[in-house]
């Protein structure tokens, strides 16, 4: 919080909401009194991540995580707090106080500002290069051929590098630019004896954005022989190749809006999709699928199509991918296309409408990881079973349902019969990780008083003002109740109520705070639950303080009794016998 203003926050805080901010990445449902989505934190396939309106805290039942708006943020897209103030702000259209950071963070910022500058004056000078009446013959030429048209030549601003040392070197040098900025860019390269050259030479360029369609980096692709055929941008503090996906600012709306996207490997390959009106289509760089590029499009579309080459690297890929998708929970299809074939010249050559057919035909990801490595087993037994084998650990990890399915499909196949299948998949392990998860979160919450104190506090609204005028000194001792007990006094005291998002703000500890966010999402069936939990409550504090005090009236009765019968003694058993009597008393009601 340090470089925060503590009432920017506060401002945010009380403007946004929770509900709007999520359901930008996971689509939600209103359910009760929450809103029910697909968690984008975990695996799964029925959503468990309640999102509460009212309170404006999120909890997963399925991984746990939890917390406020500020949390969600931090955890979905990596960001420190002050990156998830600033993101919140700009989302809701609120100018950042300058104050809001520190030094340090103003010069990472500056830096990247600069850096992306360049970026965006050198796409600039590339497209420039490639309109250009002349110079950009060649880029244009190589273009045509391959069918690209305008529009998807403006769209994506393609660019043509010219065919020279240091076109783009001394172009950028004369727009005054820090020199060290420049080489920094990774688009000049120095040289030993000063001065630099460009590192795209003779080369189509294609701009790579982040997801707010700034130009981070840029891929290359030669237009004579010279090797790699394809050339990127170095890595850099604006851009990671395992985290960009070429093409998403232009897919965004209709990946939101179609609820589906289109993976591809290559650039020409995501241009011809666009070109053939599949706006949804988004690249990897010349890398395999990463889980950060599933994660970036999984809160967003409800289906992935992966179109990859007929050739056996494209196989490969696409079978390296299907354990991304499932760790990630993702369900997805996968088009493989014929050999020899890829999406750029399949499309020209079958035509958008026959193409669309196919991607309504592709078969889902498990299907196509069965086929694989089901197919051409041969009839012996050793070869049946060592398929198996190959194939269980991937079954394991389904959901029931979708399990007894592929069990079937496998056992059909393998000409093996369910009941061994499913033997071998019991002896593997048990229960999927997902499952694990929930069973050891249920585990952890509420045992004992203090966590049942706190769970009143947390749910029920008259909870502290009656709860904490007792005294819970003598109840509050595993050291996280203490801390969340803690945090909610101090919240009560500063807020005059318990404000839910203050609570979770103050909570540091990030599984204190899912485990906050839980407790209170919880709900009551009606007000008379939350009115006999808290009676009950109070009954069992009131019993441990009679027994309390019978403790030490006990241990004073021993004492006198050493001296003889005293009136001290006759009144210490008077005592006693008037607690034993509140305590009858009390136990009374509670047994029917
Ligand atoms: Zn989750």
């Amino acid at each position: 919080m340090a470089f925060i203003s503590e009432s920017f926050v506060t401002q945010l805080k009380e403007t946004s909401n929770i509900v709007s901010v999520i359901s930008r990445f996971v689509p939600l449902k209103k359910a009760g009194r929450n809103f029910l989505g697909l968690c984008p934190f975990h695996q799964e396939k029925t959503p468990s991540l309640a999102v509460n309106e009212e309170k404006q805290i999120f909890h997963c039942f399925g991984c746990g995580l939890g917390g406020n708006v500020f949390t969600f943020l931090m955890h979905y897209q990596r960001l420190s707090f002050p990156e998830a103030v600033n993101e919140l702000a700009q989302f809701l259209g609120i100018a950042v106080p300058t104050a809001v950071l520190s030094r340090e963070q103003e010069a990472e910022n500056r830096q990247r500002d600069e850096l992306r500058a360049i970026h965006q004056l050198a796409a600039d000078f590339y497209h420039r290069q490639l309109m250009s009446p002349q110079g950009g013959r060649p880029g244009r030429e190589y273009l045509r051929r391959r069918k690209m048209t305008r529009e998807v030549i403006e769209e994506f601003t393609l660019g043509y590098a010219p065919d020279a040392w240091d076109r783009l070197a001394q172009f950028l040098h004369q727009q005054g630019l820090d020199p060290s900025r420049i080489e920094q860019s990774g688009l000049v390269i120095r040289k030993d004896q000063g001065g630099g050259y460009d590192r795209f030479r003779n080369r189509l360029i294609f701009p790579i954005w982040d997801e707010k369609k700034r130009v981070v980096a840029f891929g290359g692709r030669t237009l004579g022989d010279e090797n790699p055929k394809y050339l990127n941008s170095p890595e850099s503090v604006i851009f990671n190749k395992g985290r960009s996906l070429y093409g998403l600012p232009q897919a965004l709306p209709v990946i939101r809006q179609e609820r589906q996207a289109l993976i591809v490997e290559g650039y020409f390959d995501c241009l011809s999709l666009h070109l053939h009106g599949f706006k949804q289509t988004v690249a990897t760089l010349g890398t395999a699928l990463g889980a950060h590029q599933v994660r970036r499009l999984k809160g967003m579309a409800e289906e992935l199509i992966l179109v990859y080459d007929g050739d056996s690297a494209g196989r490969q890929a696409a079978l390296r991918s299907v354990a991304i998708f499932q760790e990630e929970g993702v369900s997805a299809r996968i088009k493989v296309l014929p050999p020899q074939a890829d999406p750029d010249s399949y499309l020209f050559q079958v035509g958008a409408e026959r193409f669309a057919v196919e991607l309504r035909q592709s078969v889902p990801m498990m299907v196509f990881f069965l086929e694989q490595h089901l197919e051409g087993v041969s009839g012996d037994i050793q070869d049946r079973l060592r398929a198996l084998e190959k194939v269980l650990p991937t079954i394991q990890s389904l959901a029931a349902a979708e399990q007894a399915y592929y069990v079937k499909l496998i056992g059909e196949r393998l000409t093996l019969s369910e009941t061994a299948i499913n033997q071998m998949l019991r002896a593997k392990g048990q229960a999927n990780p997902a499952a694990r998860i929930a069973e050891k979160i249920k585990g952890e919450q509420v045992k004992g008083l203090e966590w049942r104190i706190i769970e009143a506090l947390l749910r029920i609204p008259q909870a502290p003002e009656r709860l904490l005028n007792q005294d819970l000194q003598n109840v509050m001792v595993g050291l996280e109740a203490v801390q969340v007990f803690k945090a909610i006094t101090q919240t009560v005291k500063e807020k005059g109520a318990l404000d839910l998002v203050w609570l979770l703000e103050g909570l540091e500890n990030q599984t204190l705070k899912s485990r906050v966010a839980a407790l209170a999402l919880q709900e009551f069936i009606d007000e008379r639950d939350q009115e006999s939990f808290l009676q009950d409550l109070l009954k069992t504090l009131e019993l441990r303080a009679i027994r309390r005090r019978e403790r030490s009236l006990l241990q004073a009765i021993q004492d006198q009794e050493r001296q003889g019968m005293t009136s001290e003694l006759m009144a210490l058993l008077e005592r006693k016998q008037d607690l034993l009597k509140q305590r009858k008393q009390l136990l009374a009601p509670m047994k029917n």
